[in-house]
């Protein structure tokens, strides 16, 4: 077991602790699912950096409290969530981070679902670990840190958050990857709608089965796994249909239907 693999009571502490002594690791990875309280322990953990505080929470009174909580703090930069991220957004973040804090002694960026960056823009945020832009914080977050390159993982400190939370009930981000390697398989269409049943119940796992299934789509166009019989246009095709159920999701369609509709054309 990975020794930075807290628990999470104890991530809080290690969070909070960081903070106090203002020795921040510049790179970190937060893993973990939708619902496991990653993403509000990531919004916290940036709002208490930025904090003049320094108590290791967000004190919500300072003026960067005050900014952070306006959405319009100039140190904070945010970027991922809605799919795929795109080299221009990286290029943009990396200019931003090599320029000094405006307001705060630090600046912040969350990326969030850092699986989804396409391969030019993995490469060109590794630039970015190479050369650690001084008084910045990056925050990546994935479901899995499986889906992310290795040399990314290899220079980031994790925070997993994968062990807790309402979704650990149903399952954890081992068993959402094994299920989407069962879905990609040649397995009768019934059995697969059985698989993705447990998936429909809510959006937040409807939306966390596509970002796991985009991010092996994406590993294995890149060579770095292999899906056997699928040809690299079998591949776009799926990838596209991920994206498709994505807006059908958005535009409120039932979690059953998308996911069906998918396993239905992916086949
Ligand atoms: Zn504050």
């Amino acid at each position: 077991m990975d020794k930075t693999n807290l628990k999470n009571k104890k991530q809080d502490g290690y969070l909070k602790q960081q903070i106090k002594s203002g020795d921040f690791a510049s790179f970190m990875l937060f893993v973990g699912q939708k619902g496991t309280g990653k993403y509000k322990a990531v919004e916290d953990f940036a709002g208490a950096i930025l904090c003049d505080n320094g108590s290791g929470e967000p004190c919500l009174i300072c003026a960067n409290c005050k900014l952070v909580a306006s959405g319009n703090h100039p140190d904070f930069l945010k970027l991922g969530g809605e799919g795929t991220i795109k080299i221009a957004e990286i290029r943009e973040l990396q200019k931003s981070l090599y320029l000094k804090p405006y307001q705060a002694s630090h600046k912040v960026a969350i990326i969030e679902d850092a699986h989804l960056m396409t391969e030019e823009s993995a490469n060109a945020m590794l630039k970015v670990l190479e050369e650690p832009p001084e008084n910045s914080i990056i925050i990546l977050t994935s479901p899995d840190k499986k889906l992310l390159p290795e040399t990314i993982v290899s220079r980031s400190q994790i925070v997993n958050f994968g062990t807790a939370g309402v979704l650990q009930k149903t399952q954890d981000s081992e068993e959402v990857y094994a299920d989407v390697m069962n879905i990609l398989d040649e397995k009768p269409v019934y059995e697969k709608m059985a698989m993705v049943q447990k998936y429909s119940k809510e959006k937040p796992l409807s939306v966390e089965f596509l970002n796991v299934l985009e991010g092996i789509l994406r590993e294995a166009i890149l060579g770095k796994s292999n899906l056997g019989s699928y040809s690299e246009k079998k591949i776009i095709g799926v990838l596209e249909l991920v994206e498709k159920s994505r807006e059908y999701l958005k535009s409120n369609l039932s979690c059953k239907f998308v996911l069906e509709n998918l396993i239905l054309n992916v086949g």
